[in-house]
């Protein structure tokens, strides 16, 4: 088989946070339960109460292929999102809705632009497509949107803002980013990344979905289930832009890209405001009880809008490894090219006490500079 595209040898691979089951496996451990996993900004309270009802009541009827169209699932985005469904695109999570962007826009030759600690997958995607990426510096671990404007070239053809941003929790100036939508040239594409929103304050968020709803072109927003609505296991996420750009991506996608178990569970999650409520109140609490630890053990962390913080331990992946040992799962950062770090998603009060335990007793070994 030496026939295949020869860069595909060479793409990089994504590190996912591990499985709980993995390190169980890895550790000798025969019970998963012992184990706390905070290493992929999966929402702790477990998914909303009223998806898993209304999956339980689906299960009999999975012979059946989904609706391809997403239906009814566009028509309530568009009632909680007050766009049209025709502005909306559902996707195998918003991880799908990259690579479609790429399936449209990218080829050898063009670029992306994205901030230099970034969600990795844009760079994946691009890489796959065989674009070039231009990674810009960040100012306080906050995407700079002026370098980004002045990274621009006439190749580029997409820029992704992650809004809070993954890893660093940050966020822009929200006049700002409105401000950059009308500089930036008609021949780039600008994706807000918006997987934490709901978990976000209102006023530090941005009111890009008005823009869309304004005609906006160069713009398309991404966000997820996988976040506040606890369903990552599911695959769902979706985009919204302008209709022209949504029948172009619809053109490029498979016929069933959304399984009809994900579009169940979306649809009762959407009602259960009760849930997201909490989920954003788990977050409170997590960033006041991670703020305190950090000062406690006197360790550097970046302010965070999302459901996890950057700690900085100082040997990031010698860290992981102890609270390994002690059953919590982190993320290194070394991917992220933060060799000092790790991040740790917020989980419920007792679950961030036994990360708490585990850190300090990394303290007391003297693991953490
Ligand atoms: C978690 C996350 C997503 C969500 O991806 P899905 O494919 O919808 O699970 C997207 N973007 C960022 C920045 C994230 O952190």
């Amino acid at each position: 088989m030496k026939s295949f595209l020869p860069h595909v040898e060479h793409l990089p691979v994504y590190e996912p946070g591990r499985p709980i089951e993995d390190v169980a496996r890895e550790q000798g451990w025969t019970d998963v339960e012992q184990i706390l996993k905070l290493a992929s900004n999966e929402n702790l309270l477990g998914p909303s109460p009223k998806a898993v009802m209304a999956m339980q009541a689906a299960a009999g009827t999975m012979h059946v292929y989904p609706d391809g169209g997403t239906w009814a699932l566009r028509e309530k985005l568009a009632s909680h999102t007050a766009l049209t469904p025709d502005h909306i695109l559902p996707g195998n999570g918003s991880n799908e809705l990259i690579e479609l962007l790429g399936h449209v826009f990218l080829e050898p030759g063009r670029n992306i632009v994205m901030a230099e600690t970034a969600f990795v997958v844009y760079q994946l995607v691009a890489t796959a497509f065989q674009a070039e990426t231009i990674r810009v510096p960040m100012k306080d671990y906050t995407h700079d949107l002026d370098a980004m404007q002045s990274a621009i070239t006439e190749d580029t053809r997409l820029l992704f803002v992650a809004n809070p941003n993954n890893p660093t929790g940050t966020m822009v100036d929200p006049n700002r980013l409105l401000a950059f939508l009308d500089e930036t040239p008609d021949h780039v594409l600008v994706v807000v990344d918006e997987a934490y929103v709901e978990l976000v304050s209102q006023n530090l968020c941005p009111d890009v979905l008005s823009e869309i709803r304004n005609g906006r072109s160069n713009l398309m927003v991404l966000r997820t289930f996988s976040k506040a609505y606890g369903l990552a296991g599911l695959r769902l996420g979706y985009g919204m832009a302008s209709p022209e750009l949504v029948r172009l991506l619809n053109r490029v996608r498979q016929p069933f890209n959304v399984n009809a178990m994900a579009q169940t569970a979306a649809l009762a999650a959407l009602d259960d405001s009760e849930y997201v409520l909490a989920s954003r109140e788990l977050v409170q609490a997590g960033r006041v009880h991670f703020e305190a630890l950090c000062r406690e053990l006197r360790l550097e962390f970046v302010p965070s809008e999302a459901n996890f913080m950057l700690i900085r331990v100082g040997d990031g992946r010698r860290v992981f490894e102890a609270l390994q040992k002690r059953s919590v799962i982190v993320r290194p950062m070394n991917a992220y090219g933060l060799p000092e770090h790790v991040r740790v998603t917020y989980g419920t009060t007792d679950q961030n006490e036994v990360f708490a335990e585990a850190l300090r007793n990394c303290h007391q070994e003297g693991l953490l500079s």
